[in-house]
């Protein structure tokens, strides 16, 4: 019964290796080559459709929406109940592994199964979604499918981005055949759990199984180009040098130094990176005219995310005095932290309980649809150990037996769900609002 999930994670694990080819294991993880699948890929069609053979095969109800987010639908004792959708992503990042996502569906799926040979009655129906273009990889926007589905972007902004092949997202989901006219109304869907790989090292390192995420960390970017002036090293003396790369290098080990201070002072999940540098023109005898950063800034607390970014922004515009150059700044979108749900972590964390498998509460410093979804749906993540905290790499993976540890919580997450009695005269009582 074990081997139904690993089967399927190996078999979809086939699309996106170039040639074709299951991975059982990690020795033979090639390191160069890794799964690439982006939205609108035959990678990412031939993922979909073994995934939907499953749903059907597990008896699930498929429905395809316009920006073709998959929901696998199993009815309830209660079907006017609020529901309890479980999944995650099909896509991939170019280059990255065969368990991002994909570990989350098909986990949603054998849980299905399970209950099912139980012989387990659901009070609320179950709903198993696949989101579309979760890793931003073709659209240019992460979490494509739920922000759509939120209303965060419309679905003629969605249609309308195009992938680097300038195709649109429409002429992607025709391509593939999963453009389809089913609308989730997330007013029907009362609870939402995502089980993923973590992304990091903590479970890993501490040896512990499954981790239940309180919150997700929000995403600050911050753009600075820095312009000095462009010159000769051998004949500009050292006192006469506007050096961009020498003011920017200020800011790399500023920005380090500050999200280190506030840890240390807050405790906090703060994290700063200078992840991007693009230095013109670039050349070993030419002192540096123009630098472009790019600043990562995530935090679970909005106000440390938003000091941390005031500081950089404020050490961006002091080096105009100390290295006579320019500072100009662009913030882009701010995505902000998004805490997870009470009731829900409470439960998972029971369900861990009940199966007999350590579990920690923790944060998540990747984004997940899990941060669009919680504004809508009382929402939850279970984590799973990933080998020496690489994802996103081809060399990604998390070991069997963490994966069975978590969808045996997963299985138990949705049987304790589905059972939460529907408080609907509670809930349609203004009065009362926020006691259920
Ligand atoms: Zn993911």
């Amino acid at each position: 019964m074990e081997d139904r999930l690993k089967e399927d994670i190996i078999a979809s694990g086939r699309f996106g290796r170039e040639p074709e080819h299951p991975v059982d294991a990690f020795e033979k993880l090639d390191p160069d080559k890794g799964v690439t699948r982006p939205t609108g890929s035959s990678a990412n069609m031939k993922t979909r459709t073994y995934a939907v053979e499953k749903m059907k095969e597990a008896g699930l109800d498929v429905r395809v929406d316009a920006v073709g987010n998959i929901f696998g639908r199993k009815d309830g004792i209660n079907p006017d109940a609020g529901a309890v959708m479980c999944g995650s992503h099909l896509d991939s990042v170019i280059n990255g592994g065969q368990f991002d996502g994909a570990l989350g569906v098909f986990s949603a799926i054998e849980a299905v199964r399970r209950l099912e040979d139980e012989g387990y009655k659901n009070m609320r129906p179950i709903e198993v979604v696949v989101f579309t273009g979760e890793e931003g990889s073709a659209f240019g926007i992460t979490l494509l499918g739920s922000s759509t589905l939120i209303g965060k972007i419309s679905y003629e902004e969605a249609f309308a981005r195009r992938d680097p092949k300038g195709r649109t997202l429409q002429e992607a989901l025709e391509y593939m055949e999963y453009k389809g006219d089913f609308f989730m109304d997330l007013d029907t869907v009362a609870y939402f759990v995502e089980l993923h790989i973590e992304q990091g090292p903590v479970l890993f390192n501490e040896k512990i199984p499954v981790g239940i995420v309180e919150n997700i960390a929000g995403i600050a970017w911050i753009y600075a180009t820095i312009k000095g002036v462009g010159n000769h090293a051998g004949t500009t003396p050292m006192k006469m040098r506007r050096d961009a790369l020498s003011a920017a290098a200020d800011i790399v080990k500023y920005v380090e130094k500050r999200a280190n201070e506030m840890v240390d002072r807050l405790g906090s999940a703060t994290v700063g990176t200078v992840g991007k540098l693009n230095v013109y023109p670039n050349g070993t005898n030419i002192v540096p005219g123009r630098v472009e950063l790019g600043i990562d800034i995530r935090d679970v607390v909005s106000e440390n995310m938003e000091s941390l970014k005031q500081d950089v922004s404020a050490a961006l515009k002091d080096l105009e005095q100390k290295y006579g150059v320019s500072v100009d700044i662009t913030i882009p979108t701010t995505h902000s932290p998004e805490p997870l749900f009470k009731e829900v972590i409470d439960v998972i964390e029971k369900s861990a309980r009940e199966a007999n498998i350590r579990s920690m509460r923790m944060n998540s410093g990747a984004g997940h649809d899990s941060q669009n979804i919680a504004k809508r749906v009382k929402t939850g993540m279970i984590f799973v150990p990933s080998v020496g905290g690489i994802s996103h790499a081809p060399t990604e993976w998390t070991e069997w037996g963490d994966i069975e540890n978590g969808v045996q919580v997963l299985t138990r997450t949705l049987r304790n769900l589905t059972q939460i009695p529907e408080g609907k005269v509670l809930e349609n009582n203004d009065s009362v609002q926020g006691s259920v």
